[in-house]
């Protein structure tokens, strides 16, 4: 069986997984009475010293819990209910995209940058295919077949384990979120846009309590070589915008597809539109299949996995594709640690292993942030409905879209109207170029997991599931699922 062809009957076993997930999403309810009464920052070195949440010493430390402490702009608070409105609950509507996202495609394809790559066939849950084409060959480039391309990062550096996971944020990153914090990981998280918008206190936690960086994995995971050039913009606009609203103003500067199916015009529509560079991994611990019906894979057969690599060759680094999908993941990489460190391993969130910063326009978390002007709504409702017409000016589609929402003048380089700069390096804007911009996020309060009550939402993703699969779903009719 083909891995493609097991992840995608892994759609149907993780519905069930997930669903039991749901079921017991939040922590054990002794914690959620922790915290009625003493609200303890897990992450603190004592458990003996801690401030209630309404002490008047908590805004002196507390990072910037909104509005003008980002780039400038008074985003939506994240989790409200006028953030919630702003995107697409399930798949993106191609007919409804923002105007400027479209402009810029177009403007891509007429300079000639998206190769003529056609749109992949998927049969039956297996690998995408090219008719005759070969999905080697140089005009594909398929990495689903693993052709790489040199502007891709398949490899970390000798001796670097470049920590990454992928489909978060669930209720079931929250084991994995305090592990890291407890154990000073910074780490990358290839989030699901439409998990971000579903589980908003998992994703505050990562972003604003952990400092970790968020990339984009699309906004419902789909095989992104099947889809059309509209179609692709609107799962890699919609992703970057929630993050960009979320995260004080950021934008991501990587991207890992779903399923690690890219090509050609994939990856030249997420650089070339998006500013984003394509991270793949080079081991894959095949972690999202332990324990499900019928796989073999269990904790200790990836174990084995992981134990060989931690104790193998430091030459290339590593970038190991894992998951906090299930409790089973996310306890694979906890209990490996012990074993990454002894073995000396350098520890390096996966967007930085460049040394710089995993967003396009801003130094890290807690870092100076250049405002992006043009391609996203800058407004207080963080971006225009996603109902709205297609020919609506995206900028100024919100009614509270005014100059309030104006970015500070930024430094030249940064082109009003223009998409962002295309590339990884070219993307990263001048630092302090942003005036007015401050070192805090500008993004959702500080964040105890243990005041988490979220709960998977269930997508209905029939028309993303492999026609075989497809009647089967219809047990679990609203089931959001990805690998
Ligand atoms: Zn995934």
């Amino acid at each position: 069986m083909s891995p493609s062809i097991s992840r995608s009957l892994f759609v149907l076993v993780a519905v069930v997984a997930l669903s039991n997930v749901a079921s017991a999403a939040s922590l054990p309810a002794a914690r959620h009475a922790d915290h009625d009464h003493a609200p303890v920052q897990k992450r603190l070195p004592s458990a003996n010293w801690y401030q209630r949440d309404d002490h008047p010493a908590q805004p002196l430390f507390k990072r910037g819990k909104r509005a003008t402490t980002g780039d400038g702009v008074n985003y939506a608070p994240v989790g409200s209910s006028e953030w919630s409105a702003g995107y697409p609950q399930g798949k993106a509507d191609p007919a409804t995209l923002p105007k400027e996202w479209l402009d810029a495609l177009n403007a891509a394809v007429a300079a000639g940058k998206i190769p003529d790559v056609p749109v992949s066939t998927q049969v039956n849950g297996g690998n995408p295919t090219y008719g005759s084409l070969d999905p080697m060959s140089d005009q594909v480039c398929s990495t689903t077949y693993k052709c790489r391309k040199n502007d891709y990062i398949w490899d970390a550096p000798d001796g670097v384990w470049g920590a990454g996971f992928d489909d978060g944020p669930l209720p079931t990153s929250q084991p994995l979120y305090q592990f890291l914090g407890d154990n000073h990981v910074r780490s990358t998280h290839f989030m699901i846009g439409v998990n971000i918008l579903n589980n908003p206190t998992e994703f505050s936690y990562a972003f604003e309590t952990l400092g970790d960086d968020i990339a984009v994995h699309t906004w419902t995971h789909p095989y992104m070589t099947t889809l059309t050039n509209e179609q692709l913009v609107g799962e890699f606009g919609w992703t970057m915008e929630i993050i960009h609203n979320s995260t004080g103003g950021r934008l991501p500067k990587y991207w890992r597809p779903p399923y690690g199916d890219s090509d050609n015009r994939v990856s030249a529509i997420a650089k070339e539109v998006f500013g984003l560079q394509t991270i793949i991994w080079n081991q894959d611990t095949e972690d999202w299949s332990i324990n499900q019906p019928g796989f073999s894979t269990t904790p200790e057969s990836v174990a084995a996995s992981l134990n060989k690599w931690i104790t193998g060759p430091k030459t290339p680094g590593l970038i190991i594709l894992e998951h906090e999908l299930t409790q089973f993941t996310v306890q694979a990489f906890i209990d490996a640690f012990p074993s990454i460190k002894s073995n000396g391993w350098n520890i390096v969130s996966v967007t930085e292993l460049d040394g710089q910063s995993a967003y396009a326009n801003a130094d890290g978390d807690d870092g100076t942030i250049t405002p992006v002007v043009g391609i996203f709504d800058n407004s207080a409702g963080g971006s225009s409905a996603p109902s709205n017409s297609s020919s609506t000016n995206y900028g100024s589609s919100s009614t509270s879209s005014s100059s309030s929402a104006a970015a500070p003048s930024t430094s030249a380089g940064t082109t009003s109207g223009a998409p962002p700069a295309s590339g990884a390096g070219g993307a990263k804007q001048a630092a302090g170029a942003g005036s007015g911009t401050s070192s805090s996020h500008g993004a959702a309060p500080t964040t105890n997991l243990s005041s988490s009550a979220t709960s998977v939402r269930w997508q209905n993703l029939l028309g993303d599931v492999p026609g075989m699969l497809a009647a089967m779903l219809t047990v679990a009719a609203s089931a959001f699922v990805f690998v």
